[in-house]
């Protein structure tokens, strides 16, 4: 039922609403791998849409995001992951030019440097993976520290989002177990140098330098921390189990640098086989 309405939606935003039945039916929707590419959509209000700008998808902007779903899918890691965030309801992604937020008035703040956003409205019925045009301008950037040639900067972004949608409600990284074998917290030491790596990384991406911007964040989970993947893992227990788990799929060091106690979590709770649960 959602596919469907989702699909409705979307081709009567492509014909501006008022093409005749035979011809939405002519319409092809992109899809790959169980996702409809859907232009951004106004729900949330004119308010939202002012500040979010919903836009189509241009045709290298749907080349470049389905293959990264077939790299995601190239493992076995990552089709679970995308099985599963379907599963949760996820089956569109959307486009945007910006991200925004709720604020307290009960309005919304716009939230320019929010690259990919996994949206959950169900009063609305609506689950879905959003991009912003933050997310594209990242396209030529490759990570250096998962072998030869890296993964792409956007496939790990995606793939990141998956894996909050297969945690929805944070049903994974909420809990006490998580939480004791992530270990999050830092030594005051650390802590400063993690804070100044995100200021650098911040004022990086302002500039639009996302390729040293990553690497910061890289460099300081994998060759000063250790432990985790990077310094992004470090922004509380739902951006540690995206990181760690979407690196686990896209970079094949990955296996190695995770502690045993999270990958022992992630195999027998996480990806647990369902004839076990
Ligand atoms: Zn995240």
């Amino acid at each position: 039922m959602r596919l469907s309405s989702a699909v409705l939606v979307l081709l009567a935003l492509v014909r501006g609403g008022a093409a005749a039945p035979q011809e939405l039916a002519r319409v092809e929707t992109p899809q790959h791998l169980g996702f409809i590419f859907s232009p951004g959509t106004c729900e949330q209000g004119p308010e939202f849409c002012a500040l979010t700008h919903p836009r189509g998808w241009a045709p290298d902007e749907i080349a470049l995001v389905r293959s990264a779903l077939d790299q995601i899918a190239a493992n076995a890691l990552g089709r679970q992951i995308i099985q599963r965030a379907r599963q949760n309801g996820f089956h569109t992604l959307r486009r945007f030019e910006h991200a925004a937020e709720p604020n307290e008035r009960g309005g919304y703040d716009a939230t320019p440097m929010i690259v990919a956003k996994t949206h959950t409205d169900d009063e609305r019925s609506i689950r879905t993976i959003d991009l912003t045009d933050r997310f594209f301008e990242r396209v030529s950037v490759r990570d250096h520290f998962s072998g030869e040639p890296g993964y792409l900067l956007t496939t790990e972004i995606l793939a990141h989002e998956l894996v909050h949608a297969l945690d929805l409600g944070q049903r994974y990284s909420g809990t006490d177990e998580f939480r004791k074998v992530s270990r999050l917290g830092l030594t005051a030491d650390l802590q400063r140098e993690a804070d100044e790596v995100n200021v650098a990384r911040m004022r990086l991406n302002a500039a639009g330098e996302y390729d040293a911007s990553w690497q910061a964040s890289r460099s300081f989970g994998v060759l000063r921390l250790r432990r985790l993947p990077s310094v992004h893992a470090l922004d509380g227990y739902r951006e540690a189990l995206a990181e760690l788990i979407a690196h686990l799929v896209l970079d094949p060091n990955a296996r190695r640098r995770t502690e045993p106690r999270v990958l022992r979590y992630f195999d027998t709770v996480v990806f647990e086989a369902p004839s076990r649960r």
